[in-house]
């Protein structure tokens, strides 16, 4: 039922599904849990991410409107605006990027290498801009001058994240209980990490919406006072009206850790280093130092804590991120 209601908003394809599913065997023999990663870092489609499951609703609601530009914004290394950037481009949009220096980070590479290699490979228009308010103030502007000229701007917000980015992970947790059948396991928790809440609420919606009694839980990867919490609750009760549902979770729904965040957002430290190594060394699967390494060290961290208990079957979600392994050479 919920699949056939999801089908009113029309698609881009972006994305062969479903990603793989494999068992960190090295891993869960070392922790004593049964961890397995979803590989959404694989996508085919301009290395990879879970950027691309909002994208195809986003960008299937601007194809149906015309579109002819697409705006978007994030920070300088953003994973989100270089998707957007290459999915746009594919299909015939014109994308303009408005890139924050919101990052307390100075080595050359974080300005030169990574993401930016990609989105120059790919000759994006990018706009520097301070924050978010900056950034959409320039978009206001831009809009009207196109406007003027009859282009149809279709603005994207950060990390793709409102309720029609969000249903792409209402998509992934029914693709995950598929998955989880056909292996003939269930997963007592599915973790994530969360930058703007969008894979997180989808997540929690799709769990609503299957009844199912698994777990969800991300972790936050930058240090926050509660608007990341309030800010999934909302998108995720948009989601589940957009999927003609009532509106009904609470923030008792929205399981956010604050503890692995580290100082700020695009800073690792050095345990989130390690944990990177961790992974690499024992399953030959590379974290990126904003986002998985974060929330992958939540998890490793509530293994030893018991607060994910011993013998549970842990899917962790690989976001994504690899570009920007190279956009910090420093710490490796
Ligand atoms: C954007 C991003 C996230 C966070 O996803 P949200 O839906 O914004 O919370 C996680 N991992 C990677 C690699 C990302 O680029």
């Amino acid at each position: 039922m919920t699949r056939i209601s999801l089908k009113k908003h029309p698609k881009l394809k972006l994305i062969e599904y479903p990603s793989a599913i494999y068992f960190l065997r090295n891993i869960s023999n070392l922790l004593g849990v049964d961890l397995y990663i979803k590989r959404d870092d694989l996508f085919s489609l301009g290395f990879g991410g879970n950027k691309l499951r909002k994208l195809e609703y986003l960008l299937g609601e601007a194809q149906k409107k015309n579109a002819t530009h697409i705006f978007t914004i994030g920070a300088l290394q953003s994973n989100h605006a270089r998707m957007t950037a290459i999915a746009s481009k594919m299909h015939g949009f014109e994308i303009e990027l408005f890139l924050k220096k919101s990052v307390p980070v100075t080595e050359q590479a974080y300005f030169s290498n990574g993401n930016k290699i990609l989105n120059n490979i790919i000759d994006a228009t990018i706009h520097q801009v301070q924050d978010n308010n900056s950034a959409y103030q320039a978009i206001a502007e831009r809009t009207i001058l196109l406007e003027k000229e009859g282009a149809r701007p279709y603005v994207i917000p950060v990390g793709g994240s409102n309720a029609l980015g969000t249903l792409g992970y209402v998509d992934c947790y029914f693709e995950i209980l598929q998955q989880a059948n056909d292996l003939g396991i269930r997963f007592d928790l599915i973790t994530s990490a969360s930058g703007s809440g969008g894979t997180h609420g989808g997540l929690v919606v799709g769990n609503a919406l299957s009844s199912s009694k698994t777990k969800i839980k991300a972790y936050n990867v930058e240090p926050d006072e509660g608007q990341l919490a309030g800010h999934t609750l909302k998108i995720a009760n948009e989601a589940l009206a957009l999927c003609g549902e009532k509106p009904n979770l609470t923030l008792e729904n929205i399981v956010l850790s604050n503890e692995y965040s580290g100082a700020a957002y695009g800073v690792p430290e050095e345990y989130h280093i390690d944990t990177i190594k961790f992974l690499a060394k024992n399953e030959g699967i590379f974290l990126d130092p904003v986002y998985t390494s974060k929330a992958f060290t939540g998890v490793i961290m509530d293994i030893q804590n018991n607060v994910i208990k011993k013998g549970e079957k842990v899917l962790y979600i690989h976001t994504g991120g690899i570009p920007g392994i190279f956009a910090y050479p420093q710490y490796f």
